[in-house]
């Protein structure tokens, strides 16, 4: 059976979100032609003026723009946190209409990796060994909703997913922080690369609490904040490398 790795693909997001956000700002205070207000932020750099808004915690103006993400080779485990961000919507392939007969994809944890081979080779024998438990009882209860419940949280899914922009730094504010589990973080980091590329400015600050000033997680705390903040410098450094 396949061992799989994680794939990210944004699918579709709102065009011109930073010029929707000054709108949307603009709006709360406009008194006069809507239309003319509109042309006028189609026309000028709103960068600063979004700038200015965010800090002042008008976060619901970034409500109208969203982002859909096509996910696949992850874990059961890691759709099981992932769901639990409310505010986002999620399509998930069905284990109850899709039968793994011929196999299941299957994540393996880098600590087991970290292992060796021998320990890899163990772990895809107890996939096996799932699989032989699966197909026993999808025979014998000839569906596979029941059948499923051997099946280890491992197992791939794939699923598709939009936020909007308020809610994805919510998001990528507790799970790109260090003490976020490694496979949610690992995709939280590669939503934010992918985000910051097509709307910089909205995401500028995104990220774990510690970019934006003291460590929210206490005396739990990783305490690898300059790390954390070099890691983003460098970030940036390349992202503006690459779009001269
Ligand atoms: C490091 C880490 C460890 C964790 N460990 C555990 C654990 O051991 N056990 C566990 O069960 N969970 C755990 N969680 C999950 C955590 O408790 C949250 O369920 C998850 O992070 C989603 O966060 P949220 O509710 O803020 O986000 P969302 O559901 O995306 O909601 C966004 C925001 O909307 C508002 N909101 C949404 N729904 C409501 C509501 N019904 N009422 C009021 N306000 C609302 C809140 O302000 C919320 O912050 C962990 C999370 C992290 C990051």
């Amino acid at each position: 059976m396949p061992q799989v790795t994680q794939r990210v693909e944004l699918v579709r997001h709102t065009v011109d979100g930073e010029a929707l956000t000054a709108l949307a700002a603009k709006m709360c205070y406009a008194g006069g032609d809507l239309s003319a207000l509109l042309n006028r932020i189609e026309q000028n750099d709103q960068r600063a003026f979004i700038r200015k808004i965010l800090k002042m915690g008008h976060e619901s103006v970034m409500e109208h723009i969203s982002f859909t993400f096509l996910i696949e080779g992850i874990s059961r485990a890691l759709l099981a946190q992932l769901t639990r961000h409310r505010i986002a919507s999620f399509s998930v392939q069905s284990q109850r209409y899709v039968g793994y007969e011929k196999g299941f994809g299957y994540v393996v944890p880098p600590a087991v990796e970290a292992l060796g081979k021998q320990a890899v080779d163990e772990y895809a024998r107890q996939m096996d060994q799932m699989l032989f438990w699966y197909r026993d009882w999808q025979e014998k209860l000839g569906t596979n909703e029941d059948a499923r419940f051997v099946l280890p949280n491992a197992c791939e899914t794939r699923l598709l997913m939009t936020m909007n922009v308020r809610e994805l730094k919510h998001f990528l504010a507790l799970r790109m922080c260090r003490r976020a589990q490694w496979e949610i973080r690992q995709l939280a980091d590669t939503v934010f690369a992918l985000c910051y590329g097509v709307t910089p400015e909205l995401f500028a600050d995104a990220g774990p609490g510690c970019l934006r000033g003291k460590c929210p997680e206490g005396e739990k705390s990783c305490g690898q904040m300059n790390a954390v903040r070099m890691e983003r410098e460098e970030f940036v450094a390349a992202h503006e490398q690459s779009n001269l």
